[in-house]
């Protein structure tokens, strides 16, 4: 299997398909978001340095968010998914570099597309395991948890993320526009990106997801 990089703007659904990707085929999921959230809860001093700046939906310095995904690169020996980084021009290229000096040479990326109003609407419903960091949503039928407020998996509570609010998702949004959707040239120049609308139901998604990974789907 490839390793899977996604770029997508915020709650287009790459933490639900990373879900799926892990489960049906053992990937193993790096959410630098979740990294970042972890570090808060544990309240490391990377953790209290970031707490205020994700709060406002900017990115968090280049130097932090790598050193947190090279210890966890270095450490794997399985295929894996990226979700949420690289977020600009700089990150991507040093994945470049930390992929040269792993030896990860397998890669492609998948573009989740997805419109402004309906990533704002996911987001507002957007409710997660507090423990294991699995997502549900609200508003979404097959995203519903079976009880409210658990997590089906884990029984961990579910909570509100503090940037699934409409003023945050708008500045996240506008971050993703800025820096981070100029990285879809940057991979289709390197022959590496693939399109999938992510507008559908999650199942649909998934299935052109895996017609991408088995090679029966060229391109998006
Ligand atoms: P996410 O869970 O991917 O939506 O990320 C939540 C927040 O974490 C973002 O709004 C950023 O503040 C921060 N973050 C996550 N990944 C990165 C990254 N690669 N570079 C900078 N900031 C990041």
């Amino acid at each position: 299997m490839k390793n899977i990089i996604f770029i997508a703007p915020p709650a287009a659904g790459k933490g639900t398909q990373s879900a799926k990707l892990e489960k049906k085929y053992g990937y193993t999921h790096i959410s630098t978001g979740d990294l970042l959230r972890n570090a808060i809860k544990e309240e490391t001093p990377i953790g209290l340095q970031v707490k205020e700046v994700m709060k406002t939906g900017e990115l968090v310095s280049d130097d932090i968010i790598t050193t947190l995904l090279k210890e966890k690169l270095s450490k794997l020996n399985n295929n894996f998914i990226l979700d949420g980084y690289p977020r600009n021009l700089n990150q991507a290229k040093i994945l470049d570099n930390i992929f040269k000096e792993l030896n990860i040479t397998d890669n492609i990326v998948i573009y989740l597309d997805i419109d402004q109003e309906l990533a704002m609407k996911r987001s507002l419903g957007r409710i997660v395991c507090q423990n294991c960091g699995l997502s549900y949503n609200i508003y979404i039928d097959e995203l519903k948890p079976q009880k409210e407020q658990e997590c089906d998996s884990c029984h961990g509570k579910l909570i509100q993320r503090v940037d699934d609010n409409e003023e945050t998702f708008k500045v996240r949004f506008e971050t993703y526009l800025k820096e981070t959707n100029p990285l879809l040239d940057y991979y289709k120049e390197k022959n590496m990106l693939k399109i999938v609308d992510s507008k559908a139901n999650n199942d649909i998604v998934f299935e052109n997801i895996e017609q991408i990974l088995t090679g029966e789907r060229s391109n998006g």
